[in-house]
C-alpha cells in the first residue's frame, strides 16, 4: 500500500474512487447490541456536529469538510475519516468481522487459542508529532514500518486485528518538560503468541522517556466473549483524547487524566484524518481485506509463538 499523499486532491480522489460505508453486521455479531454502552447514532451526530464548529472557529478555511460533516445523513453519509457518525459504521463491521475471525480460527486452527488473547497497545516516540504539524505524520507508512517489524521480530505467524489511535499529550506538572505534542499509538488484538514471546520481541523497539512512560501495554483479552468485544471495538475507537500528565497531590507520583479532544486539537485532527479513508486506520496481520469482508490467509499449520 502507498503512503497517501496529503492534498485536496488526493482527498477528492479518495472519495469519488472512494470506499462505500460496510454493510450491518449481523445481529448476533453487532457490537451495537452486544456492548451496552457502545455509542448511539445520536450520541455521534453531536460529536459530528461540534466538530464542524471546532472546524468553523479554528480553522474556517475547512468550510468544505465542514459542510460535509454538518449533512452528512442517512443515505447519503459523507464516509470522510473525520466523521464520528461514519466511524461508527465502520466500527461496527470490523467487530463483526473480527468475531467471525475468531470463529474461523475456532474451526480451523483452534490450537492458536491455547494460548490467551492478548491486547497490546504501542506507542513509538518517532511518530510524535509538534500541535499544528499533524500533518507530517504519514499513517499508512507507520502502519506499514509496524508490520514489518512484528515480522523481523519473529512474531511473522501471529493474527493481528488493530488500528491507529490518536491522543494529543499535554505536561500539565507544572515543570513545562515537553511541548503538547500529537500521539499517535495503536490498538491491537493479537492472537496466537504467548506473553512472554509478544514483549521479548516487542519489548527493545519501544522505548519509555519522559514523554511516553508505557510505550507497550499487553493485557490479557478475558475469554472470546464480551471482553474480546469491547477490546477490539477499543482497536478503532471513535473519541480521542487530550491526555494532561499531571502530579497526584496524595502519591506524588506521575498520572495520566483523559478528557474528549476538543477546540484547535480537534479541528486539526479531523483535517488531518479527512486525508484518509475510513479504512486507513485498520492495522492488519495475516488478514486480507476484500471489500468489506477481512478474509484469514494464515498456513493452517503455523504454531503458536512462546517465547
Ligand atoms: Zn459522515
Amino acid at each position: 500500500m502507498k503512503a497517501r499523499p496529503h492534498g485536496r486532491a488526493a482527498t477528492r480522489r479518495a472519495r469519488q474512487g472512494g470506499t462505500p460505508l460496510p454493510p450491518r453486521s449481523p445481529r448476533q455479531r453487532d457490537v451495537g447490541r452486544l456492548m451496552p454502552n457502545f455509542e448511539t447514532s445520536q450520541k455521534t451526530k453531536v460529536w459530528r456536529l461540534s466538530t464542524a464548529k471546532h472546524l468553523k472557529k479554528w480553522l474556517p478555511h475547512k468550510s468544505k469538510l465542514r459542510h460535509r460533516l454538518e449533512t452528512c445523513r442517512k443515505g447519503r453519509r459523507c464516509a470522510s475519516g473525520a466523521c464520528p457518525t461514519c466511524r461508527r459504521q465502520v466500527r461496527r463491521w470490523f467487530v463483526g468481522q473480527a468475531l467471525d475471525m475468531l470463529e474461523e480460527i475456532g474451526a480451523r486452527m483452534p490450537h492458536l487459542l491455547t494460548t490467551p488473547i492478548f491486547a497490546v497497545t504501542i506507542i513509538d516516540r518517532q511518530d510524535q508529532r509538534p500541535q499544528g504539524e499533524l500533518h507530517t505524520f504519514e499513517m499508512i507508512a507507520m502502519i506499514r514500518r509496524i508490520r514489518k517489524l512484528f515480522e523481523r521480530a519473529g512474531l511473522g505467524p501471529v493474527v493481528i486485528l488493530g488500528g491507529v489511535d490518536f491522543s494529543f499529550n499535554i505536561d500539565d506538572t507544572g515543570l513545562d518538560r515537553w511541548d503538547p505534542h500529537w500521539c499517535p499509538h495503536l490498538h491491537l488484538v493479537v492472537i496466537g503468541a504467548t506473553r512472554k514471546a509478544l514483549k521479548k520481541a516487542l519489548a527493545p523497539h519501544f522505548i519509555a522517556d519522559r514523554t511516553v512512560k508505557r510505550p507497550l501495554y499487553i493485557k490479557e483479552v478475558k475469554g472470546t466473549g464480551a471482553d474480546f468485544v469491547r477490546k477490539s471495538s477499543y482497536c478503532l475507537k471513535n473519541v480521542f483524547n487530550k491526555i494532561p500528565r499531571f502530579i497526584g497531590a496524595a502519591t506524588g507520583k506521575e498520572h495520566n487524566k483523559k478528557y474528549s479532544l476538543i477546540r484547535e486539537p480537534a479541528a486539526e485532527l479531523a483535517s488531518y484524518l479527512d486525508l484518509y479513508q475510513l479504512t486507513d486506520r485498520l492495522f492488519l496481520r495475516n488478514i486480507r481485506r476484500h471489500g468489506w469482508r477481512l478474509v484469514l490467509t494464515l498456513k493452517p499449520d503455523t504454531q503458536v509463538m512462546s517465547g
